[in-house]
């Protein structure tokens, strides 16, 4: 009889999430964990998804949209670049290449920039560089943090400091060892003959948003001189203006007299490095800047005149209308909240944290929060859901912790609608 029963008929509405969901189930890799949004388009702090139903960014694509969305500077940066120039290779020189290494350099310090797609690659290039430094010696290994991220191709997930980019890709890349962050006395006792370099990153991101201490950093510096190892930082997520400064380390390390002159001896960068557009880059501090001379790293794509021209964009818009101010003053509006919102809720919320835009607010756990304990789903993707439903993206990282990585260009109107309505999430689950 089964065979008697007509199909039902075609929905009367066609659902577009549906149909680009389909598209992706059928066609794309699925290695990502995805929420159930499809997006189309944006302006300013603000994104759209395919039902024309608007949310409020407070992810800003995992900090990399630092100008928000379809910025007119950008837009017009990539159209005038385009009709000159969009790619010629590293065989030629190209002005807007040199123009943007120069700008870094001089937010940074005495040195020169190598420029490449992602900050995996980026990191990826600390490495070599390391490697070449050590080489003649028979030094390779590179200490990096737990709980650290570096990206993962299969040098940054034997870098990253976490064991669930690892599993199922052994063996790994041999060369790198993790030592507890924040711990100076674990590093110095961690080295061995072999060890070259110290990987870690000013405020961990994808580890929950933990900060390194001003003592910390100095006394890596310290410990790297002593042992003529290289101090390396990832700045790809904590860089490019997201604490207030240009790079979280001249931010921690304000109101230091002691730390005047602290410098890394390589940084590499990424995310908000091209407002939108994919690129990435590393810093190499002056002594150094030289040991990867001609035929010993390449990448087709790197500091394209379309990438650069964007790049300098970016940084001009971000000086020009000193978004590293705004980015202090609401920032640590932010967090005061946030603290507030953890004092006031703490069955829900068991900390707030961070620094400018890199800000984290810890969740109880799921088993701790009522409506969060019958589902499968970490606190921090279920609290996420129902930022969605009230209309504001924001970022898990890990299991329990919610991560704000607003545009610089955040207004506070916009800002205390993001707290509002997380206040809101938060007393639905109090
Ligand atoms: C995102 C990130 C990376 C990896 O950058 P990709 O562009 O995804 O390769 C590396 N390090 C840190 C700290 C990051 O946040």
């Amino acid at each position: 009889m089964k065979e008697m029963v007509p199909s039902p008929p075609p929905p009367l509405v066609h659902n577009q999430f549906e149909s680009v969901r389909e598209l992706f189930s059928r066609h794309v890799v699925p290695s990502y964990g995805r929420f159930n949004l499809a997006l189309s388009h944006g302006t300013g702090t603000h994104v759209f998804d395919v039902a024309g139903r608007r949310y409020l960014d407070l992810g800003g694509g995992i900090a990399v949209c630092c100008l928000g969305h379809a910025h007119p500077a950008i837009t017009e940066a990539l159209a005038a670049q385009s009709r000159k120039l969009l790619h010629v290779s590293n065989l030629y020189y190209t002005e807007p290449q040199g123009r943007l290494a120069a700008e870094l350099v001089r937010r940074l310090g005495a040195g020169k920039v190598f420029f490449c797609n992602s900050g995996a690659e980026a990191n990826e290039g600390l490495f070599k560089l390391a490697r070449k430094f050590g080489n003649d010696e028979g030094r390779f290994e590179i200490l990096t943090a737990t709980n650290s991220f570096h990206g993962r191709t299969l040098a940054g997930i034997a870098a990253t400091g976490q064991d669930k980019v690892k599993k199922g890709f052994e063996p790994m890349t041999p060369g790198f060892r993790h030592i507890p962050y924040n711990d100076l006395a674990a590093a110095r006792a961690a080295l061995s003959p072999a060890t070259v370099a110290i990987l870690i990153e000013g405020i961990q991101g994808e580890g929950g948003v933990a900060p390194a201490t001003p003592e910390y950093l100095l006394g890596l510096r310290a410990l790297c001189d002593e042992k003529r190892l290289l101090l390396l930082l990832d700045g790809v997520q904590d860089g490019h203006y997201r604490t207030g400064r240009f790079q979280s380390f001249q931010r921690i390390l304000e109101g230091r007299p002691e730390a005047g002159g602290f410098l890394p001896d390589g940084l590499s960068m990424a995310k908000a490095l091209g407002g939108g557009f994919p690129m990435g880059a590393f810093w190499v501090r002056a002594p150094f800047a030289d040991l990867l001379g001609p035929g010993t790293h390449a990448t087709t794509f790197g500091g394209t005149p379309l990438a650069c021209a964007v790049a300098l964009k970016v940084l001009e818009v971000i000086e020009r209308e000193r978004l590293d101010e705004n980015v202090r003053k609401l920032g640590e509006w932010l967090l005061r909240e946030l603290k507030r919102l953890a004092e006031t809720y703490p069955s829900v919320v068991r900390d707030a944290r961070g620094l400018g835009f890199l800000l984290g607010l810890e969740l109880a756990g799921k088993e701790e929060i009522p409506a969060f304990a019958a589902e499968e789903k970490p606190a921090a993707i279920q609290f996420t859901n129902r930022m969605h439903q009230a209309g504001v993206l924001v970022v898990p990282a890990g299991a329990r912790v919610i991560r704000l990585l607003p545009p610089l260009n955040l207004k506070p109107l916009e800002a205390g609608e993001g707290i509002s309505k997380i206040e809101e999430v938060i007393k639905s689950l109090a």
